[in-house]
């Protein structure tokens, strides 16, 4: 008997065009078999419960951000679509731009394009849990939005962020470097 059930075809998954240029045939086909070993209770999509269960992942206070982002359609879960669509953007190979935004997208909670305080506070309190005291992480917040806001206007611009991002411990936490 030959092994023939692994070779399922992917090209039934229309993939937009940065994830044909980050993965190939193979990679996506392996990804999908991910996908379904995840997808314990085989709907076609991932909640966040099946995601957990990805080891990098578990230890990740920033899931429910990263879910947030990626669930394009909105419906609080990833399908595969979704999924492979954000790991082009974790991927060592994929480009920095799309970091970079990937990364804004994380603090900018309410999607109005830009982080105000509040929105890197919540963030960074996800990050940090109770190691810092609410007055103490107060006020990395304000050092770095001082630090940040070079216009003035209280809140980080994509542009802005885009600029200090490298030279900056807060934002260097990138959150998964490879699934
Ligand atoms: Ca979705
Ligand atoms: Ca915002």
């Amino acid at each position: 008997m030959m092994a023939m059930s692994s070779k399922s075809p992917v090209s039934k998954v229309s993939m937009p065009k940065n994830v044909s240029q980050t993965f190939t045939n193979e990679e996506i086909r392996r990804l999908q078999m991910r996908f379904k070993k995840l997808d314990k209770d085989n709907d076609g999509k991932l909640s966040i419960k099946e995601l957990m269960s990805l080891p990098n992942i578990t230890n990740n206070p920033l899931m429910y951000r990263i879910v947030d982002i990626l669930d394009t359609d909105g419906d609080g879960e990833l399908d595969f679509e979704e999924f492979i669509q954000g790991l082009s953007q974790f991927s060592v190979k994929g480009d920095k731009m799309a970091k970079l935004h990937f990364s804004f997208q994380i603090y900018d909670i309410d999607k109005d394009g830009y982080i105000s305080n509040s929105e890197l506070y919540q963030v960074l309190k996800m990050m940090v849990g109770e190691n810092l005291k609410p007055k103490e992480l107060q006020q990395v917040v304000d050092k770095t939005m001082f630090l940040t806001d070079t216009d003035g206007d209280d809140k980080i611009s994509f542009d802005e962020f885009s600029k200090v991002v490298e030279s900056m411990d807060v934002f260097q936490k990138m959150v998964v470097e490879n699934i």
